[in-house]
């Protein structure tokens, strides 16, 4: 079905979720690239600033920040997002293009959409992408081969978390052979903290606190400490896997206060957070996540929400009974 969709497409809008990850900007660079080769007129866009770490994705300027007339798009496909507002703000507009293409792993997808491929078992929206350019008949060129295998190194975490499979080393494998470089892309995505990071990286770890049991971590950051050390949402990346890091922590929390806008400020007594959480199994995070209107992964998830900070630490502090 997707497959019919795309060969008939002419004018598409790719677009995966802002503050884009490995996955959602090598999923969607490698099929932008594919539908290109393939005569087809691509945008592929996202909402945030391309992280500094993928700058060295080869054709990393095929992705933009401005999708021009959403009415010109007879197909949109969304990539790596578990439910149509991940995308950003421009997602009432981009749900009235015509053919809706939904393309995902995450167990917690709403289904939104005119046709679906959502896959929980695939490691990596990337993954998902790689078969489909396969199915599609186009070529896996070194570009789309450094996109698909940055996809999934960053999704399982250079092949560490649970959703390794052999299909994810066997896919990097043929796309090494395609020629992307894994030391390239490992000194990219690891690339060195600024001393910015560094002292962010301090503070955060300053805010860790740790249920009674020992069982559930919690750390916290403001938009303050991002003003203090000169660092944007970007540095953000990857910092909850400290939280998660302690030794008999089978959960962490990472609670971040959002940037808002004063207008979107509603009570004095509440912020916006978004929160991140870690599982190592034990439970699911997801279906958390879900009951705040967020979703992800069992082990990997997040929400947003309008709260006080006590409350929300209470609500997630909570958790650690079930531990
Ligand atoms: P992270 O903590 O890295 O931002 O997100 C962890 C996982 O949860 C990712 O796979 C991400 O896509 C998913 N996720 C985070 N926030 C949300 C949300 O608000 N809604 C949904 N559906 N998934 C989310
Ligand atoms: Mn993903």
């Amino acid at each position: 079905m997707i497959l019919e969709y795309l060969k008939r497409s002419t004018n598409v809008l790719l677009a995966s979720h802002k503050n884009p990850d490995g996955d959602a900007v090598g999923s969607s660079l490698a099929l932008g690239l594919a539908l290109k080769s393939l005569g087809k007129t691509v945008t592929v866009y996202n909402e945030s600033r391309l992280p500094a770490v993928f700058r060295y994705l080869p054709e990393v300027e095929l992705l933009t920040q401005t999708p021009g007339c959403i009415d010109d798009y007879d197909t949109a496909v969304i990539l790596d997002c578990g439910d149509l507002s991940r995308i950003g703000n421009l997602h009432k507009s981009i749900e009235n293009i015509h053919i809706l293409l939904n393309i995902d792993h995450h167990q917690t997808n709403t289904r939104f959409g005119k046709a679906r491929l959502i896959k929980p078992e695939a490691c990596s929206t990337s993954e998902i992408i790689h078969d489909l350019i396969m199915d599609l008949g186009a070529e896996i060129t070194t570009d789309i081969a450094f996109a698909i295998y940055t996809g999934i190194v960053s999704d399982t975490g250079s092949f560490r978390f649970s959703n390794t499979t052999r299909k994810s080393f066997e896919i990097c494998a043929d796309m090494v052979e395609k020629g992307a470089n894994p030391y390239i892309v490992a000194q990219n995505i690891y690339s060195p903290y600024s001393l910015g990071r560094i002292k962010l990286l301090n503070m955060v770890l300053e805010s860790i606190e740790v249920s009674k049991n020992g069982k559930l971590s919690l750390m916290s950051l403001t938009q303050r400490m991002l003003r203090e050390t000169g660092t944007n949402a970007e540095d953000v990346n990857g910092l909850v896997n400290y939280a998660k890091h302690i030794e008999d922590v089978r959960v962490a929390a990472f609670i971040q206060e959002a940037e808002t806008q004063a207008r979107e400020q509603i009570k004095e007594d509440e912020t916006l957070y978004y929160v991140s959480l870690r599982s190592d199994g034990t439970i699911d995070v997801s279906s958390f996540a879900a009951s705040f209107g967020g979703g992800g992964h069992s082990t990997a998830a997040g929400f947003t929400t309008l709260s006080s900070f006590s409350a929300l630490k209470d609500n997630i502090m909570r958790l650690a009974d079930a531990l």
